[in-house]
C-alpha cells in the first residue's frame, strides 16, 4: 500500500516538502497538503506592498493548480490538532490519516 505523507502549510516549506517527496520518491506516494492559505504568498516582497510597489496579486498565486498539476492532493483547510501516536490530523475541513508529516 501506498506510504501517505500530510505536509502541513503551503508556503516555502510546505511547497517545497511536498513536491521534493513527491519527486524523489518517484510519485509513488500520496502526499497531501493541507494549509491555512490557499494560495502562496512571496513574502520578502511584503516590504513593497505598503509603498505602492507591488500589488498582493503579484506576490501571490494560487496552490490548488500548483499541487494539482504534480499530482499532490491540496486542502484548504486549518489544522486544529494533531495527534502523533493515532497519525491523525484535525483539521477544520476533515481529519486526515498519515504515515508520515
Ligand atoms: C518581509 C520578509 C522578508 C523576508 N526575506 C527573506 C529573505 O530575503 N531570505 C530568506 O531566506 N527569508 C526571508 N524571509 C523569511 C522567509 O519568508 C521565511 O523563512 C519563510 O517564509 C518560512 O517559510 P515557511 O513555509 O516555514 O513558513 P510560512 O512562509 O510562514 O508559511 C506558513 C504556511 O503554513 C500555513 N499555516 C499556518 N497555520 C496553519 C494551520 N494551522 N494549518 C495549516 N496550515 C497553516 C500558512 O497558510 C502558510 O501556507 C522574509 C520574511 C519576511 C516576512
Amino acid at each position: 500500500m501506498r506510504k501517505k505523507v500530510l505536509v502541513l502549510g503551503g508556503n516555502f516549506g510546505g511547497l517545497t516538502a511536498a513536491l521534493s517527496v513527491k519527486h524523489a520518491l518517484d510519485g509513488d506516494v500520496d502526499v497531501t497538503v493541507v494549509s491555512a492559505s490557499d494560495r502562496f504568498l512571496f513574502n520578502p516582497s511584503l516590504i513593497w506592498v505598503p509603498f505602492g510597489k507591488r500589488t498582493e496579486d503579484d506576490i501571490t498565486f494560487p496552490l490548488a493548480p500548483t499541487f494539482e498539476g504534480h499530482g499532490i492532493e491540496f486542502v484548504h483547510a486549518a489544522a486544529t490538532a494533531i495527534a502523533p501516536l493515532a497519525k491523525r490530523v484535525r483539521t477544520t475541513a476533515d481529519t486526515y490519516r498519515y504515515d508520515y508529516w
